[in-house]
């Protein structure tokens, strides 16, 4: 099979919040470096650009940077690692004042200061927002500054299908134009995976279809550990049916949860912080008004009020227009003069590639930043906001250190290289006319409803396993798919295929660490183990892959200066 080979210094992965922030951080940090930047979609339509509610970083008299990070630390039930929360949260308002020089339109007050919402979990205002599309903003003035470097080079819409790795070190990465259906070696001195969550393993999600987990299926497949991968964050207000969120600013900016009997049921789960509490804690607090009753039922199940009224016209139209937009295209509601039906749906990963504070992995030459990282900011449970911000501090640093690693190092024997990309055309080549009787949808459908069953906001022993066991059955019926299209150009089937393939990788390994963390910490709770276990589990699980099956290993937690402590808000 013959292949396309490609030159860059840098071959980055991913064109949302994360990669475009790499890939302008490698172009300044040398005058000469050349960076690659693949993305399986047109890079304003990756997932970064639905974030509504903004980014959180330091910026009133009446904040600090430990607080902030004593407030990611509590978030994360003390599973974050503390040295690079502190770095985080000391370069977050640098990286949001850097992108409004780079033309992000930031809320402002009356007085001309950039605006600031309340948030869950944080102790005072400092999420960062441009209206309620803050993504869209964000992503929006990275995309603009990428595109004044000629020495960022696009390739959209090409799928990566595997690392290319010789002598021990990345050295590019096999990808399918989806355009022609052609394989190309794209080849650098480093590579960045910048490539998103892997919420769509869950059947009810925020997330969108894109996110498959592909790069934290490549890193694994490729040797490298997957970190913390049994925390799966519900976000407690998405539009029952189709998960559309609503983000958490409607309570920032004041909004009120209702039960079926007109009751603020938070106050009898976290008092003090009512709708402001955490995401996990909310989202649990749900569950259990639905399991006692205190629900409304509707056509797609079990949903609480979500209330905004008292908030007004006025405010509703200024800050939270996309909620008013969503709710009344999605379930026909105009939250100015009714209340918004919502429930717990899935929708961020807290586990991912594990990688340290520059981002590297343990592939030499391998860096991950953004939602596939688990560069530790997030622990167990993460704070809203913290995410876009995570995406820019983390997305820089890893550009800033692929860029140095690639400076210092050599080319890879190009031959060999080539002939695992032209192996891995013939690999593509093999799916695309697979004819074998298991159906994707079928068997994406089965992955789905293994993994609610088994790793949803209350998770047990029994159920943990068979997801567990589910999950590796259709890993063997995977091997037996069989596909319609066999057409070279656009083949979203075969990009499908490869999804899933991906999902399962990903959803295994989320159930495996699940089924052995015998504690309840942050978005994982279990009803067998009901409290935290900071003997036996104050440590990040590391899943590697093995040919027989993952393996599951543990590596301690970096404490500085917070003891961990109860929970409580
Ligand atoms: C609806 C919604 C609202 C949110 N709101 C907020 C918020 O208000 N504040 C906050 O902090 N966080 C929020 N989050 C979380 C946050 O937006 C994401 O975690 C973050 O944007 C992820 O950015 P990323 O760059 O890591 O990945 P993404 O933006 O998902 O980009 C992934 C990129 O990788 C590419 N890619 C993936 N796989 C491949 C492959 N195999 N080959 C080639 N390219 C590939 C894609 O094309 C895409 O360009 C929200 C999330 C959702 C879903």
């Amino acid at each position: 099979m013959e292949v396309e080979v490609i030159h860059h210094d840098i071959v980055l992965v991913g064109g949302g919040g994360a990669g475009l922030r790499a890939a302008i951080a490698a172009v300044e940090s040398s005058p000469k470096i050349t960076v690659g930047c693949i993305s399986k979609v047109y890079p304003m339509r990756s997932h970064t650009v639905s974030a509504e509610g903004g980014a959180a970083g330091v910026a009133r008299d009446d904040d600090n940077f430990d607080l902030h990070a004593y407030d990611t630390l509590k978030g994360s039930d003390f599973l974050a690692d503390q040295d690079v929360v502190e770095t985080f949260v000391e370069a977050a308002p640098r990286e949001l004042t850097q992108l409004e020089h780079w033309g992000c339109p930031w809320s402002r007050e009356p007085d001309g200061r950039v605006a600031v919402r309340a948030f869950g979990g944080m102790s005072t205002k400092r999420t960062w927002f441009a209206a309620d599309k803050t993504g869209f903003h964000m992503l929006h003035a990275l995309f603009q500054t990428s595109m004044k470097y000629d020495r960022i080079q696009r390739l959209d819409e090409s799928y990566v299908t595997r690392l290319l790795v010789d002598g021990g070190q990345v050295r590019g990465v096999a990808a399918l134009d989806i355009r022609t259906g052609k394989m190309r070696a794209v080849l650098g001195r480093s590579v960045i995976l910048c490539t998103g969550g892997a919420g769509r393993i869950f059947p009810f999600t925020t997330n969108a279809a894109i996110k498959s987990g592909d790069g934290m299926s490549l890193a694994y497949r490729a040797g490298v550990g997957l970190k913390d991968m049994e925390f799966v964050q519900y976000h407690p207000t998405g539009l029952p049916g189709t998960g559309i969120l609503i983000t958490e600013a409607s309570r920032g900016e004041g909004g009120y949860l209702f039960n079926s009997e007109g009751e603020r049921f938070l106050q009898n789960y976290v008092p003090n912080k009512m709708e402001l509490g955490p995401r996990d804690m909310l989202s649990r607090a749900i569950i259990q008004e639905f399991d006692g009753g205190r629900g409304f039922e509707g056509t797609y199940g079990k949903y609480v009020h979500l209330d905004l009224r008292h908030l007004g016209e006025k405010v509703i139209d200024k800050k939270l227009p996309f909620v008013r937009e969503l709710a009344r295209n999605y379930v026909g509601i105009d939250p100015v003069y009714e209340p918004i039906p919502v429930r717990p749906v899935v929708h961020y990963m807290m586990g991912g590639v594990d990688t340290d504070i520059d981002g590297a992995t343990n592939l030499a030459g391998l860096y991950a930043a953004g939602e596939t990282a688990s560069v530790s900011i997030n622990g167990a449970n993460r704070l809203g906001s913290n995410s876009l911000t995570e995406c820019l501090v983390f997305g820089a640093r890893a550009g800033e250190h692929a860029a140095k690693f690639a400076a210092g190092t050599s080319d890879g024997n190009e031959a060999a290289l080539i002939e695992q990309a032209k192996a891995e055309a013939a690999r593509v080549e093999t799916l695309r006319n697979k004819k074998g009787g298991e159906k994707i949808a079928q068997l994406r459908r089965e992955m789905n409803s293994a993994m609610e069953s088994g790793c949803g906001v209350f998770r047990e022993e029994s159920s943990m396993e068979s997801t567990f066991k589910t999950i590796t059955e259709l890993k063997g019926r995977f091997a037996d798919i069989g596909l319609e299209d066999s057409s070279q150009v656009f083949n979203t089937e075969l990009i499908a295929a490869f999804e899933l393939g991906n999902m399962l990788d990903v959803a295994e390994t989320v159930a495996l660490a699940a089924l052995h963390r015998k504690e309840s910490r942050g978005a994982h709770t279990r009803t067998d183990y009901t409290s935290r276990n900071d003997t036996d589990f104050l440590k990040h699980s590391v899943i590697r892959f093995a040919p027989d099956g993952p393996k599951l290993d543990y590596k301690p937690v970096t404490i500085t200066r917070w003891q961990p402590e109860e929970r409580k808000y």
